[in-house]
């Protein structure tokens, strides 16, 4: 029986251990410590930030983007179509309500275009939306600059979500660093990962502190803005217990030191994939735009049946017929059955990406044999369902 070959798994570096084991040594475990501010502080560093708060998950991290902004029920939050679920629930957590907007077919992410449009026609409605959420998605930052001017045009704070990009750039700069907050995820198939984690970053220290604030249950007294602190526990403001663990911090010092070999890793990973099954007819893999550099977190391609001999879902079968795990690309958030009440803005990309995307196991601790074996599943069933077998060996 071959090992199974999984999307993308942890992979610990050197020093994780140490740094959990200095929080066993010294019995920070509990409930913040050293750990957490150091992680905070490197993160910033790595990433060009000024200000992060660590958190327990990117989703608590977005419901908390979110509450900084000002989201209140009845509002509209704009967002991006095509991405994980966790882009758009805490929208609904604090009774808003996303408007989703389809991507590019050149970044897979939110069209610039559509963006304006959709900010143009709501300005002249006078309904404006609260808040705009870009994702940046598979390891591929979004086109920021032109959203990024379309948010200050209209004043609407952007939040970025970089969960699946740290690493990545724009312009040489990080995704997640441009808009009113950025934030990342450390869960267990992002680049990095500390079992469970995430961050919210910012140029506003206030807003950090606030985050902070709002994340250890809104205790009167510890807010910044708040004067003396009272001997009791004093409540203002509805908070969250949405702060990280200083252990779970100390794994994600040892993973920001191997960030870049991670994403070395999987931008080889992406190589490989692309010299050998690029070659195959109807095969594209995702673009990487010029404005930046992406990590490749998951290498992403769409089959074109006609020309394949198979489809995406033939494919993926196939391969997990062979214990390989692959997933179809994200199913757009405005086809999803609990968003069916929502606008959408745009379409036709991302429901084509949807139809015909497929994420290839992308891990930075594959092998070579484990690539071979995706590679060569990939070929089998070319081969076995093409009617023209000159194409394969055109290929070869
Ligand atoms: C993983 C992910 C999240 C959520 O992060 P968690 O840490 O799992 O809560 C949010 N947005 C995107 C695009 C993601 O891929």
């Amino acid at each position: 029986m071959n090992k199974p070959i999984l999307l993308s798994t942890p992979h610990m570096g050197d020093r994780e251990l140490e740094f959990v084991k200095e929080a066993f040594d010294t019995n920070w475990i509990a409930p913040v410590g050293p750990h957490i501010d150091a992680f905070e502080q490197e993160f910033c560093q790595v990433i060009g930030a000024s200000h992060a708060a660590a958190v327990s998950s990117g989703t608590a991290a977005l419901h908390l983007a979110l509450r900084l902004v000002g989201v209140q029920p009845g509002d509209e939050v704009f967002c991006s179509s095509l991405t994980f679920v966790a882009t758009a629930n805490p929208i609904t957590y604090l009774g808003a309500k996303p408007v989703f907007i389809d991507c590019d077919r050149t970044s897979w992410n939110m069209n610039p275009d559509l963006l304006w449009g959709a900010l143009q026609r709501r300005a002249k409605m006078g309904n404006l939306p609260k808040a705009v959420v870009v994702v940046h998605l598979y390891g591929q930052s979004a086109d920021i600059d032109p959203i990024l001017e379309a948010c200050d045009h209209y004043g609407i704070p952007l939040i970025e979500d970089a969960a699946e990009s740290l690493g990545a750039t724009y312009k040489g700069r990080s995704p997640g660093t441009f808009g009113r907050i950025g934030i990342y995820s450390f869960n267990g198939n992002k680049i990095i990962t500390t079992s469970g984690g995430g961050m919210l970053v910012s140029n506003d220290e206030q807003l950090i502190s606030k985050a902070r604030f709002l994340a250890t249950q809104a205790r009167d007294g510890q807010s910044p803005a708040k004067g003396d602190r009272a001997p009791h526990y004093q409540h203002s403001e509805i908070g969250y217990n949405y702060r990280l663990s200083n252990v779970l911090a100390g794994i994600g010092r040892g993973q920001l030191r191997v960030l870049s070999e991670r994403v070395a890793a999987r931008r080889n990973n992406f190589d490989i994939y692309q010299k050998a099954l690029g070659k195959l007819p109807g095969i594209q893999f995702m673009p990487e735009e010029s404005f930046g550099r992406a990590t490749r977190w998951l290498t992403c391609l769409t089959i074109d049946s006609e020309a394949f001999g198979a489809d995406r879902e033939q494919v993926r079968l196939a391969l997990a017929e062979q214990q390989i795990e692959s997933r179809p690309v994200w199913k757009p958030l405005h086809l999803q059955p609990v968003f069916a009440d929502c606008e959408y803005v745009g379409g036709g990309v991302s429901e084509d990406l949807f139809a015909r995307g497929l994420c290839l196991p992308s891990g930075s601790n594959l092998t070579n044999d484990d690539l071979e074996r995706v590679i060569n599943a990939i070929y089998a069933v070319h081969y076995n369902h093409s009617k023209n077998r000159s194409s394969l060996f055109t290929a070869l």
